[in-house]
């Protein structure tokens, strides 16, 4: 838990959300701000800031992401059609919340390049 980060206080229910799936490692929510019909954010229960900060020692949580993050897709009605997930690093990569975290974005086309 770190002070004054929203997701951590999200993780820890400080802040509600309406988790479309949680276990005691991640929970998956929607996007305050949806870039798409369907926009959940998951994150991890630990604090992580980005993806740079990850370490070995978080291997097995980002293998559980990796895997649950398809039963999140088909929870949300996204694996007939597919979806894109992103990950925001830094400046440069459009991050704002620095807290890890895998936007789940689908119910239209995504186009390619993003912006
Ligand atoms: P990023 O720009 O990759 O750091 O993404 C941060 C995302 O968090 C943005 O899409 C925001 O709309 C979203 N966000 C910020 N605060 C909240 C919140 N309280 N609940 C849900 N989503 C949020
Ligand atoms: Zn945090």
């Amino acid at each position: 838990m770190q002070q004054d980060c929203i997701f951590c206080k999200i993780a820890n229910k400080t802040i509600p959300v309406n988790a479309v799936y949680e276990d005691e490692q991640i929970i998956a929510f929607p996007d305050i701000n949806p870039a798409a019909p369907v926009h959940l954010l998951l994150i991890p229960k630990k604090h992580i800031a980005n993806i740079l900060e990850a370490s070995s020692e978080d291997a097995a949580l980002l293998e559980h992401i990796m895997t649950t993050i398809p039963k999140i897709a088909a929870i949300a009605g996204l694996a007939e059609d597919g979806f894109r997930t992103v990950i925001n690093t830094k400046d440069n990569g459009g991050q704002t919340v620095y807290h890890l975290h895998f936007h789940i974005l689908g119910g239209r086309f995504m186009t390619w390049p993003p912006g």
